[in-house]
């Protein structure tokens, strides 16, 4: 299994971005702090209508097989995960624009692959946040919810990114 999957990002991340973006514009309070709060590690701590936002917008389907799945079974997957060294680099709307759903088994099969794979996993993480930064750059809405500007501040010395020769 691939898990380059290029265009269903592009895709579910735009998406994801306008669904947030509208309900931000119209004033959703709930929405409201979603973007603007730092995500925790326990992920039961997150909220249901969040899950439910992703099920909705990935009309049903999970993300990487694509195939359906109960929104009771589904799992928040985490594509560019806690333990992953871009993680700390995300701000709070960056880590939810991250998040998708899909079953538990693939969940599984994604984390077994990232550990076989580490640097290709950070590399393919990397890539994932230039691509969600590219789109927040072109929508100048967010300016108000993200307290620092977009573009992101320059890698600093200690950065563990810095190994990997690779700019955001
Ligand atoms: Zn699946």
């Amino acid at each position: 299994m691939s898990w380059n999957a290029c265009q269903r990002w592009d895709d579910t991340t735009t998406r994801w971005n306008t669904w947030l973006h509208e309900r931000c514009s119209h004033g959703d309070q709930t929405v409201q702090r979603w973007v603007q709060r730092t995500y925790p590690w326990n992920v039961h701590q997150l909220p249901t209508p969040l899950k439910k936002a992703l099920w909705t917008i990935q009309d049903g389907h999970c993300y990487w097989c694509q195939r359906s799945v109960r929104f009771s079974e589904a799992t928040l997957e985490h594509v560019i995960p806690f333990v992953s060294p871009v993680w700390d680099r995300m701000r709070p709307l960056e880590q939810l624009l991250s998040f998708r759903i899909s079953h538990a088994a693939c969940n599984q099969t994604y984390k077994t692959w990232r550990l076989a794979d580490p640097r290709h996993a950070t590399a393919l993480d990397l890539w994932r946040l230039r691509h969600i930064r590219h789109l927040l750059r072109q929508d100048p809405f967010w300016a108000c919810w993200i307290p620092d500007a977009i573009p992101l501040t320059p890698h600093s010395p200690s950065s563990p990114l810095k190994s990997l020769h690779l700019s955001l």
